[in-house]
C-alpha cells in the first residue's frame, strides 16, 4: 500500500504544473484509491458507469471524478449531477444527452471530444471531419450546459515508440485546428488527454496537458 503513495508523490513531482494527473482507478477498490488521496491525488478517472456510481457516495466530495471510458447515452443521467469531466465524447448524440442532463442537474459540465487517432480500428473517436459537423451545426450553438474544454486520444498498443509519437503528434495537430478555427477566444479549450502507464512519457513530450495513468500507480488490472 506505501507503493500507491509512493508512486502518486513520483509521478506529482516529475509532471510539470502544466500537466495534470489523471490516477485511473477502475477495478481498484475504495481503500486502495484512498492511499492514493491520502497521497494528496484529488483526481480520478474510471471507465464505467457503475463504478463511478458506486465509489462516489463512499468517497470524499473534494475528489474530481473523471470519465474517461466510452459512455453509453442511457448511463449520462446518473453521473451528470456531480461528474467533473467527460473525456471521451465521440458523437453528437452523446453530446446532446449530456447537455440535456447538465441542463437538468442545473450545471456546465466539461467535456472533450475524443478522436480516433490509433491505427487499431478498434477504438472509438471522431476524426476531424466529423469533429467539425458538430461544431458547426445550429444544434451545438444552443447547448448551454456543455463546455468543450479539449481533446483526447489513445495510441495504438505498440513497442513502436515512433508510432506512438506520430499518433500523439497527430491529436496536437487537431487540438491546434480546433483551437485556432473554433475556440481561438476560448480560454477554457486547452486540455489535450492523451498518456497512459506506458507511453504518458512521449505524451507528455508531444504536449499533452492531462495523462491517465492506471497500473503504474495501483498495480495491474485483473482481466474481466
Ligand atoms: C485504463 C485506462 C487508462 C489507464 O491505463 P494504464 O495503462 O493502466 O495506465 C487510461 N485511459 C483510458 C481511457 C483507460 O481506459
Amino acid at each position: 500500500m506505501a507503493h500507491i503513495q509512493d508512486q502518486i508523490r513520483k509521478l506529482q513531482s516529475s509532471l510539470s504544473e502544466h500537466v495534470q494527473l489523471v490516477a485511473v482507478s477502475k477495478t481498484k477498490p475504495v481503500s486502495m484509491i484512498m492511499q492514493a488521496y491520502h497521497a494528496g491525488q484529488r483526481v480520478f478517472g474510471e471507465n464505467k458507469v457503475q463504478e463511478l456510481q458506486a465509489k462516489y457516495p463512499e468517497m470524499p466530495k473534494d475528489i474530481e471524478w473523471h470519465m474517461i471510458g466510452h459512455l453509453q447515452t442511457n448511463k449520462v443521467k446518473y453521473i451528470a449531477p456531480w461528474i467533473h469531466m467527460i473525456h471521451a465524447v465521440d458523437r453528437m448524440k452523446l453530446l446532446r444527452e449530456i447537455n440535456k442532463e447538465a441542463e437538468k442537474a442545473e450545471r456546465t459540465i466539461d467535456c472533450l471530444l475524443q478522436f480516433h487517432v490509433a491505427e487499431e480500428d478498434t477504438k472509438f473517436g471522431l476524426d476531424i471531419q466529423e469533429a467539425i459537423e458538430i461544431l458547426d451545426s445550429d444544434e451545438f450553438q444552443r447547448f448551454e450546459n456543455v463546455r468543450i474544454c479539449g481533446v483526447m486520444g489513445m495510441a495504438t498498443f505498440t513497442e513502436n515508440q515512433d508510432q506512438v509519437r506520430r499518433e500523439f503528434q497527430h491529436l496536437k495537430t487537431i487540438f491546434d485546428q480546433l483551437k485556432t478555427r473554433y475556440f481561438h477566444n476560448t480560454e477554457s479549450f486547452k486540455e489535450i488527454s492523451m498518456g497512459m502507464s506506458g507511453d504518458y512519457k512521449i505524451a507528455v513530450e508531444e504536449g499533452s496537458t492531462m495523462v491517465r495513468i492506471g497500473s503504474t500507480i495501483f498495480g495491474a488490472r485483473n482481466i474481466h
